[in-house]
């Protein structure tokens, strides 16, 4: 066979382990539960390429996971059946970081072991969680379909570098070996490690075998037993019925599916009959993926066809404003050879996120009524993500208009609670519109000159200053039969909000202000479209506003800064 030899970890994926192995240290049991997650993913993949080269399966067609312990050795093997890798993506999968985003995740680690854990499971990096209980990870592959002698061995102590070489392998797929640290022991307890695989790893959809227990015979002497036994349930998620799912079994099956740690902030999971028939269960992580900005972000709603996965997409299964969405949506229609480009086409897929949005909304009104602590987390996090659903989903705008949070005049304090329909509950006797103003920051809109004649009446107004609120007024036109109105735009049509008194003051300030007025319009002149003396300022001697049918001046800025 061809010689050993050693190649260098990148520099990120160096940093990443010295990492992993500090911030995970309090967590030490999930590298079972990424191992397994990973040897879940290549029975998946070997099933889809299965799909159209049944030989791939290579007269072994029980797709199966198994762990086994040796006390002496004081090793855990985790070995599966599925895709297994070839040399080159051994390299490319487990000695290189080649994920989009790679730049972000590391400019958002913290050097805050907690904070930073979170990131590293967002990530994705699963495999070398394999070295906060191992000095020594030995990982030996062979792809389906290729030669027996096309085995590869990987090994490395995870430091600066890792060894290869080419081995023979019998079965398909991958085997890994942990030589555990000193003091985790307590992993080679078969019972413990049976406890460890149900609570994280039930969810799976493959069995995961694991040697039987030894028994006693009639006079007390040990019986060992070569047989394994199948220790999770074995069937897929989502494909089990709402009463026989523990509350943890959805958790764990989310951050199987998102790459995420943390819980989930709700889900969705229902049957769908119809036209179309399949399967959602649909998660609200409860942070932002540290990618959600990114354009190139590659991770999203994993589709099925009767079981079978397909593929992972970002942007087809779910609209751009609802893309933190995470979960599973299984098909019983759609053909299993679908691609991406049929994908892009199929007015099947269309009908299924169509209605799978409408899940999505429905949790998030159920969650915006009966939980509002957690209506506020979703709402922190995912926002002013949501806000661009009003310009984009036009046939849930209303749905999306009353899940939107703002901070207005009324707020005690800087945290978006107020909603159009709690505007609109509170409006003044003869108010007819929703005024809002746009700015960079609460103080800003706040100190206004615009606000002042609004605080004098005691009018309401809703002070916008996320970069997405330009779009939200501009889609958003009116709610609940209400105009939205900009305070800084034209001449302010107060409606029935203005009184005689306030037509009188007016006038007279017209009048009084008379000969001010054409000096300064004088001495601005071109520079600007008109000048007009108003009663409506309290404090301020002047402001500026922009004409009805022009862009704001928070959005000129905005322009302008974007390079415009
Ligand atoms: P992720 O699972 O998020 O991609 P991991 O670090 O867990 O990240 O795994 C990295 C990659 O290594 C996987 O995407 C996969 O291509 C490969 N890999 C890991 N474990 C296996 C396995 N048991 N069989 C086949 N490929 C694997
Ligand atoms: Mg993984």
């Amino acid at each position: 066979s061809a010689q050993k030899e050693t190649l260098g970890f990148q520099t990120e994926v160096k940093q990443l382990l010295k990492l992993m192995i500090h911030s995970l240290y309090s967590n030490k049991e999930i590298f079972l539960r990424e191992l397994v997650s990973n040897a879940s993913d290549a029975a998946d993949k070997l099933r889809f390429e299965g799909l159209n080269n049944a030989a791939l399966f290579e007269n072994d067609p029980e797709l199966k996971i198994r762990i086994s312990v040796d006390k002496d050795a004081k090793t855990i093997t985790i070995a599966d059946n599925g895709i297994g890798m070839s040399r080159d993506e051994v390299i490319a999968n487990i000695g290189t970081i080649a994920k989009s985003g790679t730049k972000a995740f590391f400019e958002q680690l913290s050097g805050d072991a907690k904070k930073d854990a979170n990131l590293i499971g967002q990530f994705g990096v699963g495999f070398y969680s394999a070295f906060i209980v191992a000095d020594k990870v030995t990982l030996t592959t062979r792809r389906a379909g290729s030669a027996a002698s096309e085995g590869v061995r990987w090994e490395s102590a995870g430091e600066g570098d890792f060894t290869l070489e080419q081995v023979d392998k019998v079965g398909r797929g991958t085997e890994i070996v942990l030589h555990l640290k000193d003091g985790n022991d307590d992993f080679l307890n078969d019972w413990s490690l049976k406890r460890i695989v149900r609570t994280y790893s039930d969810h799976i959809s493959i069995p995961i075998e694991m040697k039987k227990g030894n028994s006693y015979g009639e006079n007390g002497e040990v019986i060992v037993s070569d047989d394994f036994e199948v220790v999770n349930e074995a069937s897929a998620l989502w494909t089990r019925s709402k009463n026989d799912i523990t509350e943890e079994q959805y958790q764990e099956f989310y951050k199987h599916v998102a790459h995420d740690f943390t819980e989930p902030l709700a889900w969705s999971h229902a049957r769908v009959e119809g036209r179309q028939e399949y399967t959602e269960l649909l998660y609200i992580p409860s942070r932002a993926p540290f990618d959600m900005w990114d354009r190139e972000r590659k991770q999203g709603v994993k589709l099925y066809v009767r079981r079978v996965f397909i593929m992972e997409d970002s942007n087809k299964l779910m609209p751009q404003y609802l893309r933190f969405v995470r979960g599973v949506i299984d098909s019983n229609d759609l053909p299993l050879n679908v691609s991406r480009e049929i994908l892009q086409e199929s007015k099947d897929i269309d009908a299924i996120r169509a209605g799978c949005v409408k899940k999505v909304l429905g949790l998030l009104d159920d969650l915006a009524a009966n939980e509002q602590d957690k209506y506020a987390a979703f709402w922190k996090e995912f926002g002013q993500v949501l806000k661009e659903g009003v310009g984009e989903d036009f046939a849930n705008k209303e749905r999306i208009a009353k899940l939107l949070r703002f901070v207005s005049t009324a707020s005690e304090g800087d945290v978006p609670d107020v909603s159009l329909a709690d505007y609109v509950g509170r409006m003044k006797e003869g108010q007819d519109k929703i005024y809002f103003i746009t700015a960079d920051s609460l103080s800003a809109a706040r100190n206004s000159p615009h606000l002042e004649v609004f605080k004098k009446k005691g009018v309401e107004v809703l002070l916008l200053t996320d970069r997405v609120d330009e779009w939200v007024t501009g889609s958003l036109t009116e709610f609940d039969g209400k105009q939205l109105q900009s305070v800084a735009k034209g001449a302010l049509d107060l409606g029935a909000l203005e009184d005689d008194a306030d037509k009188a003051a007016q006038k007279q300030v017209e009048e009084a202000a008379k000969p001010v007025v054409e000096l300064v319009q004088k001495a601005l002149g071109e520079r600007v479209k008109d000048v007009r003396a108003t009663a409506r300022l309290t404090d301020s001697p002047a402001c500026l506003v922009v004409g009805e049918h022009e862009m704001s001046a928070h959005l000129e800025r905005m322009l302008k800064a974007a390079g415009q």
